[in-house]
């Protein structure tokens, strides 16, 4: 492997490499680069197309496709073809309880605040596995058009994104061989397209607007000294180019009078939507068949139809604007985003809002992969025009079960910054907490350096899961890191300043740097068995405390069908097979529920929530 080496106070990579901009969406993904002629570009590879639409699915023989071809089994193996994974990239059962009926796939639901999985057969899939299955094809099609080898890259995620789905992304770019240098927002992205903020002198307030294919943003970004501050993000998330096309599926089945037929061509239907309504770019009239159904559809009666989907964006841009506390006139530009804002209606009412004309020149399906890759660009350290604030070379954060790495400050983040997350105990009438805090990039912190470790010593005695312990990380200008951890409850707090560069040499950053580069894959495997058997293991423990405490309450076969199963569950934790524990956690969940429920015991309803820490 060529040997890199790191600019520690810019982060940069002095060696001229390839590193890629790389657009995760919900519906589509690209990768693109800056070509040899210094020109932002997306990557077509032969005769693939530029957009891999973010669809995984799995064979019967263990075959795995992504894209177009993966695409073909909507119809004909739905079960076994995931979708839309990024809606599920960081989230917890309960986040997504309440949209199961989207999906056509089976989302576990073991009632708990852990992360999601998805069952495909009798295997289990998180959604960074799948969004790095998405990666990988993409890394490959890059390294396959450049006829480079791939192994860094810039990834966006929406504004809106929090500290997990953030996390969940750099995760899936890990497990597809990436190194994440950073994670960078949509809007700010595509912004860097315009060349918006690229001057270091100017300040302006941005609208970005992005109409995808099942979500809608709007964000507003304050650009000052090269800094892309998000004032206000507002949207939908299920709101899409894949309503219009409802739509005009609705509005044919109406015109035919099929309202009463049952067995129509639902899909075909569909795409022939979508059909109609992309060739509105350049026709003003739709007039095609699907079998015997006729579909026509006007310019002017799809406008009508989809009016009062756009106007909801445009509620969504005054509820953003009031949160910003602007008025439209503060605004200086309008960026569109989003293959749906090529609809020219979408393109009227939102400049008519913003009462200036939008920038529209760039592809909008690859405005925000472009950016991407102007962004790794600076970071590659190839703009000198570009003014980089200082960054921290390496992550920090603290160790969690299992002796993981729980990053808190990323690598690459521009300092000074602070950020913090909320920690819970894992043992009932636990009164201390052992805080230890971590610097480097892999995922098991045996292999990271260890900064400090404290005690936060006082916790009132209460049930596992219930006290809520905040850790916030300070690192100001200087590089130094206060770490304060206070338990909200009672409030009883502790604090520790570090110099995390102390007594660290730029060779050894370096050489941490490289091996988490070369461990990558098998760190993040590692992590994800810890945290299947963290996850079996607390299983373990709620349920026999159920039991205990439920002695009389429960019939004797209940009770010995429950323990054969907690004990089959700890058998597998022994396994080292991450999807036999999901999958016997998932069995004791299915047996335990109806009692669980029928005794609607608090306690074990809340003793798995929250991470803890030990
Ligand atoms: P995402 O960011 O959610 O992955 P995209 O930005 O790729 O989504 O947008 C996909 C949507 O754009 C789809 O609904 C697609 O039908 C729509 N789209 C693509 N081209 C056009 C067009 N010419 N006119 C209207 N909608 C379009
Ligand atoms: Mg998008």
């Amino acid at each position: 492997m060529a040997t890199v080496s790191i600019n520690l106070t810019t982060g940069s990579i002095q060696k001229e490499e390839i590193i890629v901009g790389i657009d995760l969406g919900t519906t589509n993904s690209l990768v693109a680069f800056i070509n040899p002629d210094k020109n932002p570009q997306v990557i077509n590879d032969t005769g693939k197309g530029v957009l891999v639409p973010s669809i995984v699915h799995f064979g019967s023989n263990g075959e795995v496709s992504v894209g177009n071809e993966a695409r073909d089994f909507l119809i004909s193996d739905p079960q076994n073809t995931i979708f839309s994974v990024k809606r599920l990239l960081g989230r917890s059962y309960k986040d997504v309880a309440g949209y199961q009926n989207y999906f056509s796939y089976k989302i576990i639901d073991d009632d708990t605040e852990s992360l999601v999985k998805i069952k495909v057969g009798d295997a289990f899939y998180t959604p960074v596995e799948l969004s790095g299955l998405i990666l990988k094809e993409l890394k490959e099609r890059a390294e396959h058009a450049i006829k480079t080898p791939v192994n860094k890259a810039v990834i966006t995620v929406p504004a809106y994104f929090n500290d997990s789905q953030r996390q969940a992304t750099r995760d899936a770019g890990k497990l597809a061989g990436l190194d994440v240098l950073r994670i960078v927002n949509e809007p700010t992205a595509a912004s860097l397209a315009y060349g918006i903020g690229l001057n270091p002198e100017e300040t302006k307030t941005i609208a970005v607007y992005d109409l995808g294919g099942g979500t809608f943003d709007v964000s507003i970004l304050q650009i000052q000294n090269g800094i892309f501050e998000v004032l206000a993000t507002n949207g939908d998330t299920f709101l899409g180019g894949d309503d219009f096309d409802r739509l005009i599926v609705n509005y044919w089945i109406e015109k035919n009078n099929l309202q009463n037929q049952h067995d129509l061509p639902q899909q075909e239907l569909r795409l022939k939507a979508e059909e109609a309504k992309k060739s509105f770019s350049h026709q003003n009239l739709f007039n095609e068949k699907v079998g015997e159904i006729w579909c026509t559809i006007d310019l002017e009666t799809f406008e009508k139809l989809i009016l009062p989907k756009v106007q909801q964006t445009i509620d969504s841009c005054k509820n953003a604007l009031k949160d910003a506390g602007l008025t439209i006139n503060q605004i200086d530009e309008v960026v569109m985003v989003g293959g749906s804002t090529r609809t020219a209606l979408v393109k009227r009412m939102v400049a008519e809002f913003f009462n200036r004309p939008v920038h529209d020149d760039v592809n909008p399906d690859e405005v925000v992969a472009l950016g991407a890759a102007i962004q790794a660009d600076i970071l590659a350290g190839n703009r000198t025009d570009i003014l980089l604030l200082d960054v921290t070379p390496l992550s920090l954060g603290i160790e969690t079960m299992g002796g993981l790495m729980d990053v808190i400050i990323p690598r690459n983040a521009k300092i000074p910054t602070k950020a913090g997350r909320q920690y819970t105990t894992s043992i009932d009438g636990q009164v201390n907490m052992k805080i230890a805090v971590y610097q480097g990039e892999r995922d098991l912190v045996k292999e990271n350096r260890k900064l400090a470790e404290f005690d936060l010593k006082g916790i009132p005695s209460m049930p596992a899961g219930f006290p809520k312990v905040d850790i916030n990380f300070l690192l100001n200008a200087d590089g130094i890191l206060t770490i304060q951890a206070v338990e909200q409850r009672s409030g009883v707090k502790q604090q520790v300043e570090v110099k995390p560069a102390y007594g660290l040499t730029d060779a050894e950053v370096e050489q941490m740097l490289m091996d988490s580069i070369t461990h990558a894959k098998d760190d993040v495997q590692q992590r994800m068995l810890i945290e299947a058997r963290t996850e079996g293991e607390q299983m373990v423990y709620t349920a026999e405390r159920f039991v205990q405490k439920n002695v009389e309450y429960l019939a004797a076969t209940e009770i010995t069908d429950t323990l054969k199963l907690v004990a089959e569950l700890k058998e597998s934790l022994t396994s080292g097979d991450k999807d036999l524990i999901h999958k016997q956690i998932d069995t004791l969940n299915e047996f335990t529920k109806p009692f669980a429920e029928r005794l609607m015991d608090q306690a074990i309803g809340t003793a798995m929530k929250g991470k803890s820490i030990e």
